[in-house]
């Protein structure tokens, strides 16, 4: 039987599909297109996901083929302005970021899920229809089948038809301003970082990033000005100009040919409610944040890992269904941080009016000389949501919410269920929470929390193995 349908095979529903699977439950996901995207989109993996990904068991790939980086560095005109190293420590298992292509995401996410044997994946099987009562739901797909299951999963990405076969939508704002984003293929001698231009002179007015990627490509964003068509904009024959400009002026003169374009408009929009019923909405068709922070599909991969654990424990009656409350509670509490941050470096990046282009520039110009004003600069990349206010977060408030540390697995395990007591036994502290393995938990459920902790041996404040 399966128990879940999801409806979109990109990063975001493999994501789901493969976290159920761990831990036993079945799904099948309707893709629309034949097989994998097109093109990069998605570059940056933060050590966030990284860790979703080592704890479901698929992060070997992305290791082996992705480019670690930690450094970030931005310039105004031809002057270095700001220079930023992520934290990155000789004992943490993972880089900061990862650059990848999203392709190569989502072969490796289809692959963790085919192996599995659990993950059901149909291509070409768009969803054209959907309905659901108390007990079921039921997905018609173009072509007239229909299935059902007890759950379903939208991941049907930004212009999600699920949003519009149920009738909700995003609210928030969407920007003006246009990014060309291409992808080329260019043998170039540099390490992987962040690499950023404001007003250079090889694009007065606008603001170019340079990104490492595998094989030897290599991403190029820039902004369009106010007066540019994006239409126009977007013929090869202009941005090829573009570019040669650009790499002229950085004196690279090695060969390199064109891969793939696309335009880009930044949006802070997210759904009111990630669930309807038995339908929960995850990755671009719950929210989309700009990309400038790179929080669009590692968020997405953030949403897919909450979703499926609380589906999975619920679905093997290991968790009460008041637990997938949660899910909106939690995901949407981090979208919103998300488009906070996103919107600053948004602001910063693609300033929306000529007044925020006037402070901007007043604060690279002063960032030259005096390192007070570099901070402002600061590219707030992605980083883990501390869940602070999350209905299930038990624990003292030093760690409620908290991101486990990034430890090797022979020093920590990755796989923890938050065993917590409903009140502690002294009034004068708060109440007790373990960090347990899921398979003593699944052994332990009908027992109250402190003596399973107790019959499995820990007996404070400490972290199963
Ligand atoms: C040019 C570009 C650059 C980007 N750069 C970054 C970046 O650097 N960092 C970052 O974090 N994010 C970035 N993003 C955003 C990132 O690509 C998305 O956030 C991510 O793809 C979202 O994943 P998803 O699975 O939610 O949606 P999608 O990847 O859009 O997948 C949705 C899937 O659902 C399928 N589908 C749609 N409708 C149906 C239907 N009715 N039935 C069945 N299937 C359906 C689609 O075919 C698609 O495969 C970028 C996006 C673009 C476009």
């Amino acid at each position: 039987v399966t128990s879940v349908i999801i409806v979109g095979g990109g990063p975001v529903g493999l994501m789901a599909a493969l976290g159920l699977a761990r831990l036993g439950i079945k799904s099948i996901v309707f893709e629309a297109d034949q097989t994998v995207c097109e093109g990069s989109r998605a570059i940056c993996i933060s050590r966030r996901s990284l860790q979703l990904l080592a704890r479901l068991g698929a992060v070997e790939p992305f290791l082996e083929k992705g480019l670690g980086w930690t450094d970030a560095r931005s310039f105004y005109r031809d002057t270095l302005v700001f220079q930023l190293q992520l934290p990155s420590r000789s004992h943490d298992r993972f880089p900061p970021f990862i650059n990848l292509q999203q392709y190569y995401a989502e072969r490796f996410l289809r692959d963790a899920c085919l192996a599995s044997g659990l993950v059901d994946i149909r291509w070409c099987a768009r969803v054209a229809a959907f309905a659901q009562d108390a007990a079921a739901v039921r997905v018609t797909l173009e072509n007239g089948d229909t299935h059902e299951a007890d759950w379903a999963i939208a991941a049907d990405g930004a212009r999600s038809t699920m949003r519009d076969l149920v009738g909700v939508t995003l609210k928030g704002e969407s920007y003006e301003r246009h990014y060309v984003i291409a992808d080329i293929d260019i043998a170039i001698d540099w390490p992987t970082e962040r690499k950023v231009w404001f007003d250079p002179p090889s694009c007065p007015g606008s603001t170019v990033i340079m990104h490492k990627q595998p094989d030897s490509m290599w991403r190029v964003d820039y902004q369009l000005l106010g007066h540019e068509n994006a239409d126009d904009a977007l013929q090869e024959s202009e941005i090829r100009a573009r570019i040669a400009a650009h790499l002229d002026w950085l004196g690279i003169c090695a060969p390199w040919r064109l891969v793939w374009k696309s335009l880009y408009r930044a949006h802070t929009l997210t759904l009111d409610d990630y669930r309807l019923g038995r339908l929960f909405f995850a990755g671009d068709a719950a929210h989309l944040v700009p990309i400038f922070g790179v929080r669009g599909l590692n968020s997405g991969l953030d949403d897919a890992a909450n979703l499926a654990w609380k589906l999975a424990f619920v679905i093997a009656n290991a968790a009460k269904p008041e637990l997938l409350g949660s899910y909106t509670q939690e995901r949407r509490a981090a979208c919103l941080e998300n488009i906070a941050q996103a919107t600053k470096s948004t602001w910063f990046m693609s300033p929306p009016t000529s007044g925020f282009a006037m402070v901007r520039d007043a604060v690279l110009n002063l960032a030259i000389e005096n390192p007070a004003f570099r901070d402002l600069i600061n590219p707030r990349q992605a980083g883990a949501h501390v869940y602070a206010s999350s209905a299930i977060g038990a624990a003292p408030p030093a760690w409620r919410g908290q991101p486990l540390p990034d430890l090797p697995d022979a020093q920590f395990g990755f796989q923890f269920v938050a065993l917590a007591a409903d009140q502690s036994p002294d009034p004068k502290v708060d109440a007790p929470v373990w960090l347990i393995r899921p398979d003593d938990y699944i052994a332990g459920i009908g027992q109250d929390p402190i003596s399973l902790a107790q019959s499995i041996g820990v007996t404070d404040w400490t972290y199963g193995s």
